[in-house]
């Protein structure tokens, strides 16, 4: 629910986060607990509860949550790194907005936890 949804809120600009980016569609932000020297949150201003109920009238927008994130870690010295998109709980999904993780600046190990 959108009004209660933790990262529209960041969004709306209700929660301080520390935005690296911004426009009309997407926002990115770092993440409260990184787990990476780079950890940042690529996430669209529409509510989605996660990858599983984009459309493809969201197509667009999630396209340009990849190359946002490609240039803020090109931007941010980090142009090696990993996406994570977690769909539901089992997966590891907390907050159910949509979200992209960009996670660089240290081995990765494969496959994931
Ligand atoms: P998930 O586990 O759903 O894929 O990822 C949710 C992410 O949101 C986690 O990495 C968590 O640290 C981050 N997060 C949770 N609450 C906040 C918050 O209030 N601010 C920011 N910047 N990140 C948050
Ligand atoms: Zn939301």
């Amino acid at each position: 629910m959108p009004e209660n949804c933790l990262f529209c809120k960041i969004v709306r600009g209700e929660i301080p986060a520390e935005k690296l980016y911004e426009d009309e569609d997407v926002v990115a932000f770092r993440d409260i607990a990184p787990q990476a020297p780079l950890h940042v949150l690529v996430i669209p201003k529409k509510h989605l509860d996660g990858p599983a109920a984009v459309s493809a009238e969201d197509e667009g927008v999630v396209g340009k949550m990849m190359r946002v994130g490609n240039e803020i870690a090109v931007r941010e010295g980090f142009p090696q790194y990993r996406t994570v998109c977690n769909n539901g709980a089992q997966a590891g999904q907390t907050v159910f907005h949509l979200h992209m993780h960009i996670l660089g600046g240290r081995s990765m190990a494969w496959p994931p936890g």
